[in-house]
């Protein structure tokens, strides 16, 4: 079966300046992906590629099945059934809604093109500001319309390059949830370009991590919160930190912190490894008999974020109830959960 889009080998330059490379991924109809990674790591290069604005320097776009890029032949922006949605919504301030939504229609009769952009208000809930203009809206509306707009033409994919990123936190948070409530259920095929992982959690069934133009790991977002690849992955995604311990051979830490599964693990007696440690992993209880300093805290209004020192000099990240509130300098009781630390090798990871 062909993916609705796949990437095979993919490499976009500037001049001299290779912008990504060796990028292969796919997405099939209805899933919704993600490009994320740190600032200038080459996601939106990647998008606008797809889309068609910028060309590939070596691998193949296909969409459906058909090229649309690949070296030297490029299939034009307009000739591609993409919908696009971008960071400053990019309304046509003149028209209203409705003209805004029928805006790529024209090749429909005047009676489809306002079933059409009818079908489309009531898909984003705005059939009441057909009327209105951009300056009208919220922001919230405004991206609500882009979107309404984008879609409009029936795309076979949905490029969204980070489409939230102008609008408030707490409506950020609410519209990601919306969009991809509205993707998957007209069955949508989507890629969404964040730095913002929370975002990409709440939107994404494929996340793609890139760094430095390459693809660092293609994953859940729940496997790559519970296994990243590497420690990059692990740093970038979620809290935690990552501590070098050493055990012996029942898999008992030096560090008294209690005994690693052995399950499927392989290791040396005496091996240095680094563990992966989650807020998960470390459980506030009051009756346990390890105490832990408080090295830092951090509120989150529902929760602390306390960071705990280890006698070793290391620390460890804890969350509790925002009602267990403790000082800098006292201590908090815990356990530890070991079964679902990550392990890395220590010395292989300290290399790369
Ligand atoms: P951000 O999250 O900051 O938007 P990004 O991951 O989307 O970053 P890109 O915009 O794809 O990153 O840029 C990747 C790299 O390519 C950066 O180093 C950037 O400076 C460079 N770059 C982007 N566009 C051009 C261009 N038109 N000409 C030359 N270099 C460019």
């Amino acid at each position: 079966m062909n993916s609705q889009l796949a990437l095979q080998g993919v490499a976009v330059s500037y001049g001299d300046y290779t912008a990504a490379q060796e990028v292969t991924l796919s997405l099939e109809q209805g899933q919704i992906g993600c490009l994320l990674g740190p600032s200038g790591c080459g996601k939106t290069t990647l998008l606008r590629a797809i889309a068609g604005f910028e060309q590939v320097s070596a691998g193949t776009i296909k969409l459906r099945g058909q090229a649309i890029s690949r070296p030297g032949a490029q299939l034009p922006p307009e000739q591609r059934k993409v919908g696009m949605v971008f960071q400053d919504f990019a309304l046509f301030p003149h028209l209203n809604v409705q003209r805004n939504v029928g805006f790529g229609l024209h090749a429909m009769d005047r009676k489809s093109r306002a079933q059409r952009v009818q079908e489309m208000l009531s898909l984003v809930n705005l059939e009441a500001y057909a009327k209105s203009y951009p300056h009208e809206l919220s922001g919230g509306q405004q991206q609500r319309v882009a979107l309404a707009r984008a879609l409009a033409p029936n795309p076979e994919i949905l490029l969204l390059d980070e489409p939230f990123s102008n609008l408030d936190s707490e409506l950020r948070e609410q519209l990601a949830t919306e969009v991809r409530q509205l993707l998957k259920r007209n069955g949508v095929t989507a890629i969404l370009v964040t730095h913002d992982q929370n975002e990409a959690f709440a939107v994404a069934d494929q996340i793609t991590l890139m760094r430095d133009g390459r693809v660092v790991q293609i994953d859940t977002p729940y496997n790559l919160y519970h296994n990243p690849a590497s420690e990059f992955v692990a740093e970038f995604i979620g809290q935690g930190s990552i501590i070098t311990v050493s055990v012996d051979d029942t898999g008992e830490l030096d560090n008294g912190l209690g005994i690693l599964d052995m399950g499927h693990r392989h290791w040396q007696a005496g091996e240095s490894l680094r563990l992966l440690v989650r807020p998960d992993d470390v459980e506030y209880d009051d009756f346990s008999s390890l105490s832990l300093p408080i090295v830092s805290k951090s509120f989150r209004g529902a929760h602390y974020l306390y960071e705990l020192g280890l006698p070793d000099g290391q620390s460890v990240p804890c969350m509790t109830p925002s009602h267990v509130d403790r000082s800098v300098g006292q201590t908090l009781s815990v356990k530890f959960n070991l079964q679902h630390v990550v392990v890395f090798p220590a010395l292989k990871e300290a290399q790369s």
